[in-house]
């Protein structure tokens, strides 16, 4: 009957009222699994350049659902909990899983930046910084402590309000980075009106860039352009050796990525800490 059941889904799975079956049904069973606790968070590293030390690191969500044994792409279930407000649900609980684990590792002396992705409708929200501050505030978190990930489309659409309360975050110390930089839509010009603080250049300029001069080119381009505007550089996805000595003459400051390790769990990523103490 397993069988059949796998057929008749590849058979109907093109189909459009199938699809927004399914959609449903994840949404749905995003909610249940707010209450039921399967989300987890894991710990991609971001390594400093120059020491090859790990100095901070961004916070994945994962969803494993009861029913399936493996956890479900972000990239699938994001953009239908975008669509809901299931989002401002799922963007909460990993502020305060991310500040919680923040406070966990500073209790014994880990005090490295976690950066949380931040959806358009999280941000757009009424109350988003107010509840950023409540919830550093009880974990007693310092404003570097948790740092803020945003699309550069987020920030071409947001309004003076959000600017503002970037602002607000910039000026306290917060780190704010443009994230899958150069992917969007905006003009560079777009750039300096920003309140932001880092660029984490997408990874597929990476891909080929040591071979393409015309990547290479625009990899180049970013790396000074950020520079000139006092922006630090963070270069995603870097899995070979000769892409990371490629990023290193290139002057970018940090880096993520397979080559120094994936997403990992709180208590592994913990061990890497504590031995580069
Ligand atoms: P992103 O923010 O661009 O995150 C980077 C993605 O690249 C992650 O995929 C990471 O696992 C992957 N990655 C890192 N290094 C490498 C590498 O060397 N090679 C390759 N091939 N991939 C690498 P992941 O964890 O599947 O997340 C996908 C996307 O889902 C994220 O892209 C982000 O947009 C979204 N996402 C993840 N967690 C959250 C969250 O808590 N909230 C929101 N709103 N979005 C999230
Ligand atoms: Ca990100
Ligand atoms: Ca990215
Ligand atoms: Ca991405």
């Amino acid at each position: 009957a397993k069988e059949q059941g796998r057929n008749r889904y590849s058979i109907f799975s093109n189909d459009l009222s199938v699809l927004l079956h399914q959609q449903r049904n994840i949404a749905s069973r995003l909610r249940v699994s707010l209450e039921n606790n399967e989300f987890t968070l894991l710990y991609q590293p971001q390594v400093d350049l120059r020491s090859g030390n790990i100095i901070s690191c961004e916070a994945l969500l994962r969803w494993t659902p009861e029913i399936t044994e493996h956890s479900v792409p972000p990239d699938i279930f994001i953009p239908i909990a975008e669509r809901t407000d299931l989002i401002i649900s799922i963007g909460s609980w990993v502020m305060e899983k991310a500040c919680e684990q923040a406070r966990a590792w500073r209790n014994i002396g880990i005090e490295i930046c976690i950066h949380i992705n931040v959806s358009g409708r999280e941000l757009e929200q009424d109350g988003f910084f107010e509840r950023l501050a409540r919830c550093r505030e009880k974990y007693a978190l310092p404003p570097e402590a948790i740092g803020l990930e945003l699309t550069e489309n987020m920030l071409i659409k947001s309004d003076e309000q959000v600017l503002l309360g970037l602002q607000k975050q910039r000026a306290m110390g917060v780190e704010v980075s443009i994230d899958d930089f150069g992917t969007g839509y905006s003009s560079l010009s777009y750039l300096k009106r920003f309140p932001v603080s880092h660029l984490k250049i997408d990874r597929s300029f990476l891909e080929n860039a040591p071979e393409s001069d015309y990547d290479g080119a625009l990899m180049e381009a970013i790396v000074h352009l950020g520079h000139k505007l006092n922006l630090k550089i963070v270069v995603e996805g870097i899995e070979t050796q000769t892409q990371l000595t490629y990023c290193q003459r290139l002057g970018a400051e940090c880096a993520q990525g397979y080559l120094f390790a994936k997403p990992l769990a709180a208590s592994v990523i913990q061990k890497r800490l504590e031995c580069q103490q």
